[in-house]
């Protein structure tokens, strides 16, 4: 079996979904290939030929092969002003790529594909796609690379590991290959994207001419059904096939999940309470045997762990066994992390940096969202996490069915108190989720034709608007004097997934 991480997911860390299914196909016996394609495909893009025209796209382009290896080394992540030129003109040679292209116009940037006219919401514009295979620009990539693998090994089966909405256009490209060129295959779609697309209540698979079997959730027992197996053993995800030292990063980051779904699994905004996730944490033992099998066998710079939040019993088995490499992750604001002493422990088993949605600094919205939380709590968690010395990745939350302008506010107000706690801010404009509670008490309708949208478009019913909200953030939150240094120093493009090496006391080998 084939199984294929697809174009464009950000190229700072290897893909974690499909080395955890390689690792139960093994134990059980099955052989497998593994493909990073959104990897792959980039550096291809990057080898071919260009012909910018204007004094930046000509820098950026004689300073490629000097970026794409100063990107890779400890050196850069020193100085923050040149990192960030340096990622801008990477980024500005991708973009170059999707020009030179010119048969379809799309958006293109290291983390993101966008076909103008064929939207990843409409499974009609994504079987086009498949259909229209030719005109995708990663097509002269994978026509060559996937005949090169299928032509070698003879798999009976290709597996898409779909996450992303960006991975959306290049996945169905590669399917549509697939199946002209080797219509004997079974083809399986699963990954996070296609999960959030069969919660609907109203799931009826459009792609089902294309292809075979859609996977909802862990993919390992349904995948290990298609080949008649019951999953009787587990093992350490196996990143065996993947090219790890080419990922642009400093050093190898691991990602690892070691929950799925969420413990708290009440906040009304969110997707994993929408659409009915259960939560399903890996046991501790299990944990521990697969970190110290990965930190032995790959050496890897940073731990990523992908849990929507670490639950309490996982950071404390952290601080009781260390994995012995520095970790991120998202953290629920909880009692434990309002304790300095908690925190100094934190830190001492290699946690460098926590992110933490926080949302907003007004109790009565955290109220009405279900966060479940107080400010003084949050308050305290920064203050406990800022003298550990952990970095903190916060996510701020606007236009909630029951903010206004005053209590966006007051969000500006605790986050200018709390500048010096908070190293680095997200900011982002609520969308309603499709299925979530709130949805049925605010107007709201979905987004016409867009069959697989996951939000609905509502009329806020305080009037807050997505404009006004814009506005707001564009002339009074970002421009605050305290509040623009965090924001100017957010990783441009990998954000999250490079800033922990930009936090204190990080140090690679
Ligand atoms: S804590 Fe995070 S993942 Fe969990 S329900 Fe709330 S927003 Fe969702």
């Amino acid at each position: 079996m084939l199984l294929i991480h697809p174009p464009v997911a950000k190229p700072g860390e290897p893909p974690a979904g499909i080395p955890r299914l390689a690792a139960c196909l093994r134990a059980h016996g099955l052989p497998c290939t593994l493909l990073d394609a959104s990897l792959e495909g980039l550096l291809y893009l990057l080898e071919g030929k260009r012909k910018p025209t204007d004094t930046w796209s000509i820098r950026a382009e004689r300073n490629l092969k000097r970026n794409l290896a100063a990107i890779r080394t400890p050196e850069l992540y020193t100085n923050q002003d040149r990192y960030q030129g340096l990622v801008r003109e990477l980024n500005r040679v991708v973009e170059q790529s999707a020009r030179a292209h010119g048969e379809t116009e799309l958006q293109l940037s290291l983390g993101n594909y966008q076909e103008l006219g064929c939207s990843p919401l409409k499974s009609g514009e994504l079987l086009a796609a498949a259909r229209n295979h030719r005109g995708n620009l990663y097509f002269p990539y994978f026509q060559q690379r996937l005949r090169q693998l299928c032509d070698r090994h003879h798999f009976s089966r290709v597996g898409f590991s779909l996450n992303y909405l960006s991975q959306a256009n290049t996945t169905f490209a590669m399917i549509g290959f697939l199946r002209s060129h080797y219509p004997e295959l079974s083809i399986i779609l699963g990954g996070g994207l296609i999960t959030s697309w069969m919660s609907h209540p109203n799931w009826e698979d459009p792609f089902s001419r294309l292809v075979d079997h859609c996977i909802a959730g862990p993919g390992e027992q349904p995948l290990l059904a298609l080949f008649g197996r019951q999953l009787s053993c587990s093992a350490p995800p196996d990143y065996s096939d993947l090219p790890l030292e080419h990922y642009l990063s400093p050093g190898l980051t691991l990602p690892y999940a070691a929950s799925s779904g969420c413990y708290w699994n009440r906040c009304s905004f969110c997707p994993e309470e929408a659409e009915g996730n259960p939560y399903c944490p890996t046991d501790l033992t299990t944990i521990r045997r697969d970190l110290a099998h990965c930190c032995q066998t790959l050496r890897p710079s940073l731990l990523h762990f992908l849990d929507n939040a670490l639950s309490p019993a996982l950071m404390r088995s952290l601080i009781t066994r260390p994995p012995g490499v520095p970790w991120y992750g998202f953290a629920r604001v909880d009692h434990n992390l309002a304790d300095p002493a908690f925190c100094r422990q934190l830190k001492a088993a290699g946690c460098v940096m926590l992110k933490l949605g926080l949302e907003s600094g007004n109790q009565q919205v955290l109220d009405a969202m279900g966060k479940g939380i107080s400010l003084e709590l949050i308050s305290a968690t920064l203050r406990a996490l800022e003298q550990a010395g952990i970095a903190s990745y916060v996510y701020l939350l606007f236009g909630t069915p029951s903010e206004t302008l005053s209590q966006a506010r007051d969000t500006l107000e605790f986050t200018a108190k709390h500048h010096s706690a908070i190293t680095f801010l997200n900011l982002a404009i609520f969308n309603m989720p499709l299925l979530g509670r709130d949805a049925d008490r605010v107007e709201s309708s979905q987004w016409s034709e867009d069959d697989l949208s996951l939000y609905r478009d509502f009329t806020h019913p305080l009037g807050w608007s997505r404009k006004k909200i814009r506005t707001f953030l564009d002339r009074e939150f970002k421009r605050h004097p305290l509040i623009a240094p965090i924001l100017h120093r957010d990783p441009p493009l990998f954000t999250s997934n490079h800033a922990p090496f930009f936090s204190q006391g990080f140090s690679l080998p």
